[in-house]
């Protein structure tokens, strides 16, 4: 999978994008993703990536021309089965589009900053607008580098147990049950005696049991889905 990410802080996702299982993905050559910096697309001196909006009012707006240009040049090079734009207002980013999404090939995903990008580009340009929770953050690096990584997680062989990745939250509908390690007893406070029985048919019966009641206490919309 390739993935193109439009930014003007492309230093923000030094972090996210170099360690743990993308850093994997990326060394075993699962993934590809290039930051392209939409200032490096400007044509005026000043490198301006913004400007002042058509009526007024406070805030800048990100303009067409770079971002346009810089998606002009990668689509001359890549063919793209989404163009998504991170976006308050966009789908709401859930387990079932991250699913869907870890199947596609090549994909772009612009950032925008500021009082948002110019309407003209959501018309024109992108073909996905994807949120990641009902509020507002300063720029969508963050909510990018989340898309990312939820989407690189679940490719196969990304992570080094692919089973694990099934048996997490939201897939098949249900809430991970409790997980317990070493030591035993600890203060007085006990693992369940079960996962440490050996026998597998209960310890899979009892991780089902907590994976319902939990689900049925936390998200319950879940089970009547
Ligand atoms: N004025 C806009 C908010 C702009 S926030 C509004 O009220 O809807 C600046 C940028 O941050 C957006 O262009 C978007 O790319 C990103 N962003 C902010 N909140 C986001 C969220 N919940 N999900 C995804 N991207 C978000």
């Amino acid at each position: 999978m390739q993935i193109d990410i439009l930014t003007i802080f492309p230093d923000m996702f030094d972090g996210p994008f170099s360690h743990s299982i993308i850093k994997r993905a990326k060394e075993k050559g699962i993934i590809t993703i290039n930051l392209h910096n939409i200032r490096d697309y400007t044509t005026d001196k000043h490198h301006s990536v913004d400007d002042y909006p058509y009526g007024g009012g406070a805030g800048m707006v990100m303009m067409i021309e770079p971002v346009c240009r810089l998606i002009e040049n990668l689509k001359a090079k890549t063919s793209y089965d989404e163009i998504i734009y991170m976006s308050p207002d966009g789908e709401l980013l859930g387990q079932k589009l991250a699913n869907r999404l870890s199947l596609l090939k090549n994909m772009i995903i612009l950032c925008g900053h500021y009082k948002g990008i110019d309407e003209r580009i959501r018309e024109h340009l992108v073909t996905m607008e994807i949120s990641i929770g009902d509020y507002v953050l300063s720029g969508g690096e963050l909510a990018a580098a989340v898309l990312t990584d939820t989407i690189v997680r679940i490719i196969p062989g990304a992570m080094g147990d692919e089973a694990s990745a099934l048996s997490d939250s939201y897939q098949d509908d249900l809430i991970s049950p409790p997980v317990y390690t070493r030591p035993y007893d600890f203060n007085g406070w006990k693992a369940p005696d079960v996962l440490l029985s050996g026998n597998e048919k209960e310890i899979n019966k009892w991780r089902n049991e907590k994976s319902i009641e939990r689900t049925k206490q936390r998200r319950p919309r879940l089970l009547d889905d």
